[in-house]
């Protein structure tokens, strides 16, 4: 390996060492839940939390030291080489009935998180949302402004707020959206501030469809905020799946594809990747990665 390389190399794997130390940190001192973190583990295999060993992850839950790791770890049934993005599925929802039993046991409460739906048009964000909204209707939600005209079927006030260019300008400028961005070089789109603000504030998790530049703004303005970028199974899939949609004519379809392969270039800028193979995995993982628990609304 050529120095330049090797240099990379070893500047990387301190920089992921330093990011597990962090995670690790974070749950040992109840800033995160041990729950949240194998969320994102088992959601994206190339997350931080997926590259930390089972058995210091284990260790950093307060009250599990040396003594109760080893029992715990021939309970479980998972080699201690193990990482948390390599567990099986059943090793994975050992781990999930271990950790949901010790925060219900010690009274940690995973927290709603407020979660960004991002990825190329096509991919399949509206039906993942519709899915976990099926499950878990006191999920808020965003419903945006547009200035795109209504699509046959599409109800005012329920996919979007129908607004024309004069009536969205008053919406920026008295700043009552959380973020805005004109979308497919075309039309402008955005978060109404105020009703994702009322339901966090009623302890509601929060889940925003809306595109990558608006992701990148609620995170600066909300850096809590949790962003998820769905992935289609492969190019070929996202390209079959936008042109059978048949709602655009060719030269949109041709835009959205060229937007399409922009968005995929800055999956890395997300916090969580998970790809969407199937809806009802993919709901499932996204509605971990919001905290919820959902054996509370079984
Ligand atoms: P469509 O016109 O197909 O409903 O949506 C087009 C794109 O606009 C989608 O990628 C969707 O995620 C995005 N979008 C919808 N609402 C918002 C919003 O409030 N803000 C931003 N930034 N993008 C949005």
């Amino acid at each position: 390996m050529p120095e330049v390389d090797r240099r990379a190399a070893a500047l990387a794997a301190v920089a992921k060492r330093r990011a597990r130390a962090q995670v690790k940190k974070a749950v040992a001192t109840g800033a995160r839940t041990p729950r949240d973190v194998a969320a994102v583990a088992f959601a994206d295999p190339q997350s931080v939390e997926a590259s930390i060993r089972i058995t210091e992850f284990l260790k950093s839950l307060p009250s599990i030291g040396a003594t109760k790791l080893e029992p715990l770890m021939e309970r479980l049934g998972i080699s201690r080489v193990k990482r948390l993005g390599g567990l099986g599925k059943h090793q994975r929802s050992a781990v999930s009935d271990f950790l949901s039993a010790y925060q219900s046991r010690r009274g940690i409460e995973d927290r709603p998180q407020l979660v960004v739906l991002a990825g190329p048009a096509g991919v399949g964000k509206g039906t993942v949302a519709a899915r976990i909204l099926e499950s878990f209707p006191f999920v808020h939600l965003s419903v945006s402004a547009t200035t795109r005209n209504p699509r046959p079927g599409e109800v005012d006030s329920v996919n979007y707020y129908f607004v024309d260019e004069d009536e969205f300008d008053a919406l920026v400028t008295s700043d009552q959206l959380l973020e805005w961005a004109t979308v497919h070089q075309t039309n402008r789109y955005g978060t109404p501030r105020r009703p994702v603000e009322t339901a966090l504030d009623e302890g509601r998790p929060v889940l925003l469809e809306i595109d990558i530049q608006g992701a990148r703004q609620v995170k600066l303005a909300m850096p809590e905020a949790r962003l998820v970028f769905l992935l289609p199974p492969s190019w070929d899939e996202l390209v079959r799946r936008l042109v059978t949609r048949g709602t655009e004519s060719a030269e949109d379809q041709a835009r959205r594809l060229e937007t399409a392969r922009a968005e995929l270039a800055a999956q890395h800028e997300f916090d969580v990747r998970v790809v969407n193979d199937d809806v009802t995995r993919a709901a499932e993982l996204v509605v971990d990665l919001m905290g919820i628990n959902k054996e509370s609304y079984a």
